[in-house]
């Protein structure tokens, strides 16, 4: 694992420096640090500079979060509080408070939303940002970056992290590696270096599972990955997730931030009466989400392309995973299909206590279609937009 004393400065590189960086886009992850217990700290000074544990009440209860002074002893997320207390018998224990991290991080977004309108959120403490058109009025993605965390700190007293980078996947992994009240910035055209020396585990879409098999094959770093003939990680993995892994080992991510208030979605979700775990209980839900879903666009002659899937843990943590169809659709199977793919990519062994199916990037449906786009000479329609 890398520290956030490693030096990042690739410009010198002969590859990268003959790679065009024109049309870039400027992409911010930022993350707050440790924020369930900053948040925490900052409402109690006299927890300020102590270790302070995030954890429910009950003995069978996790970490939620930890400070940075608690992570000195060993303590992580989603560790048994019993464990923690045994690691740091010293730490204060506190129970969360949602509705206080959700307001806080409501006033964090609205930062963010000073700088630009394109802020996707990813949970209470995370957020890309596409500043790409904000350059020319706040100056580059570094400078936008270092406002933003200034912005936040002096009117909130928090910390965040940021990464900047011309795709996601790199802006989310610097992020990580800067912490805390990290500023780390992949210039453009420098991502493939950026990735190369580090744990094909930074990957989203990396669990023990394909790491092992990885390993299997005598790779373990994203330069590894990216370099490697497609037929044997094929063998490895199957035909699609090897192509897509190593795609994104290439620094390839085309994936657009996609701001909340644009994600004009038709939506279905549940919050369970009891949590329930792993995939066997959540599918059935799932499937009659997606089905509501699609009764409601064909009601009002929507099609959607983007489907998202919303998982919210027990503890609060909410994480969505979306992906896009190769045509958009109304029909309850095909949107099941997706969301059980995309939950997949969420963390099955957590208690869930909700799920949501939504999709988005709407089509009109076929009768208006018809009316829209006039068929192109060689019989296909042609989306504009
Ligand atoms: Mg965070």
């Amino acid at each position: 694992m890398l520290n956030s004393g490693q030096n990042f400065d690739l410009s010198n590189s002969p590859r990268h420096r003959q790679m065009s960086t024109k049309g870039a886009r400027a992409i911010l992850h930022l993350d707050l640090d440790a924020f369930y217990a900053s948040v925490e700290q900052l409402d109690a000074p006299a927890l300020h500079g102590r270790p302070v544990v995030v954890a429910g009440p009950s003995s069978r209860s996790v970490v939620c979060a930890a400070s940075y002074e608690a992570r000195k002893f060993g303590v992580r997320s989603a560790m048994p509080t019993v464990r923690a207390k045994k690691l740091c018998p010293g730490g204060v224990f506190v129970t969360p408070r949602f509705p206080r991290y959700e307001e806080i991080s409501s006033r964090v977004f609205e930062i963010y939303r000073r700088f630009t309108p394109l802020v996707e959120p990813l949970s209470l403490d995370e957020a890309f940002l596409d500043v790409t058109t904000s350059e020319s009025l706040h100056g580059p993605g570094r400078v936008i970056a270092a406002a933003v965390k200034r912005a936040v700190k002096e009117e909130l007293g928090l910390t965040v992290s940021a990464g900047i980078a011309d795709v996601k996947l790199a802006a989310k992994i610097a992020s990580d590696l800067g912490k805390p009240d990290g500023l780390v910035e992949v210039p453009p055209g420098t991502t493939r270096a950026f990735l190369e020396p580090l744990p094909v585990s930074r990957l989203w879409g990396v669990g023990r599972v394909t790491e092992k098999a990885l390993a299997r094959l005598g790779i373990h770093r994203l330069g590894q990955l990216a370099d490697a003939p497609e037929a044997l990680l094929a063998g490895a993995l199957g035909r699609g997730h090897a192509r897509d892994l190593r795609t994104l080992a290439r620094g390839e991510d085309p994936r657009e931030v996609v701001a909340d208030e644009e994600a004009k979605s038709v939506g279905a979700e549940e919050t369970f009466e009891e949590d329930l775990v792993g995939r066997e209980a959540l599918l059935p839900h799932l499937l009659g989400q997606a089905e509501r879903v699609a009764r409601r666009l064909r009601e009002v002659g929507k099609k959607g392309r983007t489907v998202t899937l919303k998982v919210k843990y027990a503890d609060f943590e909410l994480v969505t995973r979306r992906c896009t169809l190769p045509s958009a659709t109304d029909d309850g199977h095909v949107l099941f299909q997706a969301a059980r793919a995309q939950l997949e990519r969420a963390d099955l062994c957590r208690p869930v206590r909700l799920t949501g199916v939504s999709a988005s990037g709407f089509q009109a449906g076929r009768a208006e279609q018809l009316e829209l786009f006039e068929p192109s000479p060689d019989g296909l329609t042609a989306a504009t937009s």
